[in-house]
């Protein structure tokens, strides 16, 4: 949820793409809706009617945008759909997803779940030979790239991808086909499905569970998958790469209930939350969750422990985007706006307060402090990861290392910020040892540093601000 009073690292985005299915832009709005804990901002769709593409694309959530005469507008058996969390400002519609153009081969669009690294260097070397950019967006670059490409439309997509770095799960939309594309480290998730004979892809599973969709399998990390009239072609042009699938996915990103890599979530979670209370043992009364994110680890802790987990935190479902940029009174209410303590499962008791993730710690201050007005005894915080200490540059909204509290404080030093009796992180071992695949498949850069492919000195890094312009900072 990308509210004012959420201290998460935040995932941009969310894609979907529908070939062969005579509502293709109802099941991309449905999908995208399944996908809106990936992008709250903005969302769009692009459809291929026969002749033109159609385009819808505005600020705010899913359901408020597609409602029935712009989906009516939406015609063809082809499209294609996009989520994004995006930066503020007046550049936030410009930068609304997919990105569509005209060129000499015909019409594409393009919808993007990453960020690329040397996307500034790019576009640098398009604009220095006449190329005219319409958006702030890395996505642009690869655009321009196929537009000045030669060859059918895949070759040109070959090519263009051939000079990015970075992550990427894409879904293109040309005038005969769809096509996706999940770069050779595998970083952001991208799925196949099937529905009554339809083709689809999406970001996560549990898209496919909406629309009750057949899982076929992950887009595999380097492929390039071509869906029109003659089927579904694979291609693999590129060198294989060491993998870097996001951990934060199992983590926090993705939904509990889809299948992320080609596993399960929600066991995975489970597993972090048991592994935290074999290395964070403490001696409680209860274990409550901060709803939702920490809700499955918190399973996994409290069956692990052998402490009865209740619901000490009650969230409002109903804070929308009234709040993104809130006046200062609001302010003053702070994280109570979103969470409530449950008096009866708190006072005068020995609480183990479980999360995902701290990111800047003001908003577990804020959470540990409303806990212990309600009569705590004593709050015992533990993390289903490890503290996270680098930004990211793959596709996440990240503050800067500055921002990040782990980055400049010891974990004691960290308790005593948000007030906590004690603080038990999950260690990178621990981490490790419950991933469903080989370790050395994942990223870990937000913990270790470690980038795999480190951004480009030269390019202007785009470090995402949403926080910057947004956070309570008066923790
Ligand atoms: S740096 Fe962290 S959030 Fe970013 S891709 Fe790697 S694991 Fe995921």
């Amino acid at each position: 949820m990308s509210d004012l009073f959420d201290d998460h690292f935040h995932d941009e985005c969310g894609v979907v793409g529908v070939y062969g299915h005579p509502e293709a832009s109802t099941i991309t709005h449905l999908c995208l809706h399944a996908l809106q804990h990936r992008g709250q901002e903005s969302a769009g769709i692009v459809s291929f009617d026969g002749r033109n593409t159609v385009a819808h694309r505005a600020m705010g959530l899913v359901g408020d945008i597609f409602k029935g005469p712009v989906l009516d507008e939406l015609k063809g058996h082809t499209a294609i759909g996009h989520v994004r969390y995006s930066t503020t400002g007046s550049s936030m519609l410009k930068n609304a997803q997919p990105f569509a153009i005209d060129y000499s081969r015909g019409a594409l669009a393009v919808a993007h779940n990453g960020n690329l690294v040397n996307a500034g260097t790019l576009r640098y070397e398009l604009e220095n030979v006449g190329s005219i950019f319409q958006s702030t967006m890395d996505t642009e670059v690869i655009a321009h790239l196929i537009a000045k490409g030669e060859g059918n439309a895949e070759e040109r997509v070959i090519n263009a991808l051939a000079r990015v770095k970075g992550a990427y799960s894409l879904v293109f939309l040309t005038e005969d086909r769809i096509i996706a594309a999940r770069d050779p480290r595998g970083w952001r998730p991208l799925i196949l499905g099937k529905l009554d004979g339809a083709h689809v892809i999406a970001s996560e599973t549990c898209a496919l569970d909406l629309i009750e969709g057949e899982y076929v399998r992950d887009i595999q990390p380097g492929e390039i998958l071509v869906i029109d009239k003659h089927g579904l072609r694979s291609i693999f042009p590129f060198p294989k790469a060491a993998g870097a699938m996001c951990v934060f996915e199992y983590i926090y990103f993705a939904r509990p209930d889809s299948r992320i890599f080609g596993e399960d979530c929600y066991p995975v979670r489970l597993a972090f939350g048991a592994r935290l209370a074999q290395e964070h043992p403490v001696d409680a009364d209860v274990v409550i969750a901060v709803p939702d994110s920490g809700s499955p680890a918190t399973v996994g802790y409290a069956r692990e422990a052998g402490i009865p987990m209740d619901i000490g935190l009650v969230r409002s479902h109903y804070m929308g985007r009234t709040f993104i940029e809130p006046a200062q009174t609001i302010r003053h209410f702070g994280v109570k706006l979103k969470l409530n303590p449950n008096t009866p499962v708190i006072a005068g008791k020995r609480v183990v307060l479980v999360d995902d993730s701290i990111v800047r710690g003001t908003t577990m201050r804020k959470i540990v402090t409303m806990i212990r007005k309600a009569g705590a005894k004593e709050i015992h915080v533990r993390i289903s990861s490890p503290p996270v200490m680098w930004p990211c540059y793959y596709g996440i909204d990240t503050p800067t290392r500055e921002e990040l509290v782990a980055s400049h404080q010891s974990v004691a030093e960290t308790a005593k910020f948000i007030g906590a009796d004690s603080l038990g992180y999950l260690s990178m071992e621990g981490l490790r040892t419950c991933l469903p695949r080989a370790a050395d498949e994942f990223c870990y850069a937000c913990f270790n540093g470690d980038y795999p492919d480190p951004p480009e000195e030269k390019t202007p890094v785009r470090q995402l601000h949403l926080f910057n312009a947004t956070e309570d900072k008066g923790a």
